[in-house]
């Protein structure tokens, strides 16, 4: 049974509180999800003004967006490159530049700031996206390893800062408009019975794990329906995505594994369904473009226009459907078992991390990811961290293990 735990964390008086612009920080702005969202709110001006934007150490990137959007500050996480960006900026920019880790927890809990685009990839996300949900912001969230890794200490700073969470992964955006807003509060009433993830198979759908072996970064990262940054391609490409997103969709509608089925949709059209205790399926579908899901985090309740071209079903003419190979992808399957223990996933997610770096570089192999964090998940022992630190303490462990266990296949494979 679904419950809807995250309802009440939605605040329905966003546009009603005056006619003021919304201030917005975008982290991770040069990223693939940063780039949509800027698009999104270029297309806005009379709605949104851009705050702040954060990139890590793309400086030239970064240049281009500043003095294309010029927005009030820009942060580089890395120190050195904030000190490029700002060297390179004409000195009548009205740009601030600011620099480091801490800079990006300060932009995302300032008091002026409305919403918070946290679309920083990976683990390096936590901090300033935990940082928006303490200070109650229309928190927008991409960065699903944060709220993995973290679990109930981040859903307890939302609860406690009062802040809007809003998914904008595609599958769980679809979910959160296919769930009526009106169980707020009375998760039974919902009618839920299952919530149907799709996942698009990735590049390699269809493939034995034998034929796996020897996929090389650029096959990983060409996904063929979204053009994302290569950390997820590489997930999606594992199924490891899907894992995550499970976990995702648990802490989001308070729910369980077991209320979740895992459908792969090829197409990518329909992002995600929900089945109730009458029969009805509802689906929320759409062309495979992120500025969807982006444009309605930004505007719930309301509809803005989101730049992204009509659906056209007779195109389309085929939607087909499939279970998930478990065999020849199991990442999807230590994510389910992850799940159930004790901080599993901040484990499975650091090794995750690692082992899809080091594929990324060369350093391991692709059925490797899955060896890794496999590993990682038997030695690291957890309990549930009940804090930021704990979280990052077994963080750390875990990335530690999964170190050693690339180093020690590398190692067996030279035959040492
Ligand atoms: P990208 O790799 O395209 O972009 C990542 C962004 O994060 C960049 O701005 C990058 O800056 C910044 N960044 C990287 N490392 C750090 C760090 N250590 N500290 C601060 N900033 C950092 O990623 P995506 O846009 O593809 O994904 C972003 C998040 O959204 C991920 O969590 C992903 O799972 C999620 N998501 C993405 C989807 C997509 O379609 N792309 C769909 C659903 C979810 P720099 O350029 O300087 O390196
Ligand atoms: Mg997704």
């Amino acid at each position: 049974m679904v419950c809807a735990q995250r309802l009440p964390f939605l605040h329905w008086d966003y546009f009603l509180q005056g006619t003021d612009l919304k201030q917005v920080v975008v982290l991770g702005a040069t990223g693939s999800i940063g780039l949509s969202t800027l698009d999104v709110l270029n297309r806005h001006a009379d709605r949104f003004t851009l705050h702040t934007i954060t990139a890590y150490r793309s400086v030239k990137k970064m240049l281009e967006l500043v003095l294309a959007y010029e927005p009030v500050q820009a942060v580089m996480a890395c120190p050195d490159a904030a000190e490029q960006l700002a060297s390179l900026l004409p000195a009548q920019s009205p740009t601030r530049v600011l620099g480091g880790e801490q800079a990006l927890v300060d932009v995302a809990s300032a008091s002026e700031v409305d919403v918070v685009m946290a679309a920083i990839v990976g683990f390096a996300g936590l901090r300033p996206t935990l940082a928006a949900a303490e200070h109650g912001k229309r928190l927008l969230l991409a960065n699903k390893e944060a709220l993995v890794s973290a679990g109930s200490v981040f859903m307890e700073a939302t609860r406690a800062g009062g802040a809007t969470l809003l998914p904008i992964d595609s599958e769980h955006n679809a979910m959160f408009q296919c769930i009526p807003a009106n169980s707020q509060g009375r998760p039974q009433s919902a009618g839920v019975e299952k919530i149907l993830l799709t996942a698009s198979g990735g590049p390699f759908r269809g493939r034995s794990r034998s034929q796996l072996v020897a996929v090389t970064p650029e096959q990983a990262c060409a996904h063929p329906n979204w053009s994302m940054g290569r950390k997820i391609s590489v997930d999606s490409a594992t199924l490891l995505n899907k894992g995550l997103e499970l976990a995702e969709a648990c802490w989001l509608f308070d729910c369980t594994p077991d209320d979740i089925d895992v459908v792969v949709h090829p197409q990518s059209i329909i992002h995600s369904l929900v089945r109730y205790h009458d029969g009805s399926v509802l689906a929320q579908l759409g062309n495979p473009d992120m500025r969807t899901p982006i444009a309605y985090g930004l505007s719930w309740p309301e509809r803005i226009d989101a730049g992204v071209s009509p659906l056209d079903l007779v195109s389309v003419a085929k939607l087909d459907f499939e279970a998930p190979d478990l065999d020849a992808f199991p990442c999807l399957r230590l994510a389910q078992e992850a799940i159930t223990q004790p901080g599993g996933m901040c484990v499975l997610n650091a090794a995750n991390e690692v082992a899809v770096a080091a594929f990324l570089d060369g350093q391991l192999g692709f059925t490797g990811i899955d060896n890794v964090i496999a590993h990682a998940l038997e030695e690291v022992s957890s309990r549930e961290p009940e804090n930021l630190a704990a979280v990052e303490a077994l963080d750390s462990r875990a990335r530690a293990n999964a170190e050693e266990r690339i180093h020690k296949l590398k190692r067996d494979r030279r035959g040492v």
